[in-house]
């Protein structure tokens, strides 16, 4: 089976072929000539992989699925979350994000957070959604320099390691992403 995956992200790409079986094939989004930037005007986390897995299969004919995620810290009601890319600007730079956020909580005592992932599924005229979380919390420096975005200050529950100090593998297995993308193999192997 060929699907499309909303996205360009290398990261992204390899954190999800690690997890699904050989039978699905994945195609990016320059694969299908995609070059165009997918709007992500929702408010939400859900509305945007809605919009991104409508968009391709809309314009472009294909069976697809997208992914949206965002970090959520409890004592920031939330934030980042949907905004979590552009959370210090629209030039969406990982490191002035983690900074902006590392102020954010300067003298919070309670650092704990989520990342979540939505994986809209458009298969065959249906739509599906899968969510996957996962819980931890904030550090207060960097540490580590695997992964992408938010991993080098986000530690997982029952881990004393960051995100960005794990392997892919290793991260993949757990992540909020790793989860919605176990529910989406299972759905698809049924
Ligand atoms: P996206 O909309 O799914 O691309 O995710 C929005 C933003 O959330 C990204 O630009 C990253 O800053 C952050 N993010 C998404 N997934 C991860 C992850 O696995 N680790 C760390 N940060 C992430």
């Amino acid at each position: 089976m060929k699907l499309v995956f909303a996205s360009n992200n290398k990261n992204k790409i390899k954190e999800i072929q690690l997890l699904l079986p050989e039978s699905i094939a994945i195609l990016s989004l320059d694969d299908i000539g995609c070059t165009e930037d997918i709007p992500e005007t929702a408010d939400t986390i859900e509305g945007n992989a809605i919009l991104k897995a409508n968009y391709v299969t809309e314009k472009f004919g294909y069976n697809c699925f997208a992914d949206d995620t965002g970090l959520e810290v409890d004592s920031l009601n939330g934030e980042p979350g949907v905004y979590s890319a552009r959370y210090a600007g629209e030039q969406k730079e990982a490191n002035d994000n983690m900074d902006k956020l590392l102020d954010n909580l300067k003298g919070k005592s309670n650092r704990k957070a989520n990342f979540k992932t939505v994986i809209c599924l458009n298969l065959n005229g249906e739509q599906h959604l899968f969510t996957g979380i996962i819980n931890g919390e904030i550090i207060k420096e960097k540490i580590g320099t695997n992964g992408f975005g938010y991993d080098p200050i986000f530690v997982a529950d029952g881990y004393t390691e960051t995100f960005a100090e794990l392997t892919l593998e290793e991260k993949s297995n757990i992540s909020h992403r790793g989860l919605a993308v176990k529910q989406l193999v299972e759905f698809l192997s049924r």
